[in-house]
């Protein structure tokens, strides 16, 4: 249930009521809005409890959620919410791009890919240490070394790094190096990931799982944000469906929907969602149409020699079009790029 307290209700009003919840052993989570704080109380649902709570002056309403996700639900953060990570808010009125190679192949490729994407205006450089491929026999990723040439990068452009964390071991080493922690699709519900995921304070972008229903997505999220970090970001990258011409269909009415349903930010991943790089922008001005806070891109100095996804990899100059086509998408939608 939550706990939605009267516009008025200041710190130790607010205290008041989570030291009783946690008395009785829920777990409580606190939702800081414009105008009122709501308290997302888990645990097991008591009509008495919900009675006890509403008779309080300081309560002005209590609401039992049906949905099985709690924490990411509108009704308990009716806000957007906007992560902050250094001097980039996502989730607000500009647009995020995220862009880089798939994989991390040698420190000369990922200058060259940074500098390009922060040319054309990205803020955050993204690229795989660690891979998770189809083959075991194909390039898995420069792990350990592949994070050294991210942090020299990062020194040296000033971007900030997205990159993926592939299980619940590498976390700490991941999040040190990462601005943002990426779980891959495939690890959409690797639950003892998500679990650890949920302790660090480094925000997480939560891809949709290859065949991951919508509610089976924001579950996934439910588990990072309880335990204690809200700093989630949905990612839309395609589903698995029956068409082979794509490498996956791109969901994109899952962005107006999950917004609706969720105040998480949501960014799209046109590249993984159509495998094809000329379908990529297209896709990109359809996502910012569709509501998306962010987009993914996969972008190579060279794509037809990447080592990984070179299919779908823009060039830097068709980044850089890209990027220009975008503004004039953005401020139809009131958004800036
Ligand atoms: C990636 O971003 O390179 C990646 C592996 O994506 P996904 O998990 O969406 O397949
Ligand atoms: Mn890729």
């Amino acid at each position: 249930m939550i706990v939605v307290m009267n516009p008025g209700a200041g710190e130790q009003e607010v205290a008041r009521i989570t030291d009783k919840l946690k008395k009785m052993g829920y777990g409580v989570h606190l939702s800081t809005g414009e105008n009122r704080t709501v308290i997302g109380v888990i645990g097991q649902r008591r009509e008495e409890v919900a009675q006890m709570m509403e008779a309080m002056p300081e309560v002005e309403k209590v609401v039992f959620i049906s949905r099985p996700f709690k924490l990411a639900g509108r009704e308990f953060h009716p806000d957007n919410t906007v992560i902050r990570v250094g001097d980039l808010s996502i989730g607000a009125t500009e647009i995020v791009v995220m862009a880089g190679p798939c994989a991390i192949e040698d420190e000369e490729q990922l200058i060259q890919a940074a500098e390009a994407v922060k040319k054309a205006g990205a803020r955050v450089l993204r690229a795989g240490a660690f891979k998770p491929r189809t083959s075991p026999y194909s390039f898995q990723g420069l792990e350990q070394q592949g994070l050294q040439f991210l942090n020299r990068v990062r020194e040296k452009t000033g971007l900030l790094i997205v990159t993926e964390v592939m299980d619940q071991f590498t976390v700490d080493e991941v999040a040190e190096c990462a601005d943002i922690v990426q779980v891959g699709a495939r690890n959409m519900q690797n639950y003892y990931l998500l679990r650890e995921l949920g302790r660090i304070r480094k925000p997480v972008l939560l891809k949709r799982g290859l065949s991951a229903t919508i509610e089976e997505w924001l579950m996934a999220a439910e588990y990072i944000l309880s335990g204690g970090n809200y700093d989630v970001i949905l990612c839309e990258r395609g589903i698995r469906t029956f068409e082979p011409y794509t490498r996956n269909t791109l969901d994109l009415s899952a962005v107006p929907l999950v917004k609706q349903l969720s105040h998480l930010p949501v960014i799209v991943d046109p590249s993984h969602g159509t495998g094809l790089s000329g379908l990529v922008p297209a896709m990109s001005k359809a996502a910012l149409a569709a509501g998306a806070d962010g987009l993914m891109i996969e972008v190579h100095p060279n794509p037809q020699e990447a080592l990984s996804d070179g299919p779908q990899s823009l060039t830097p100059a068709q980044f850089q079009t890209l990027i220009k086509e975008l503004k004039g998408v953005a401020l139809s939608v009131g958004r800036l790029i």
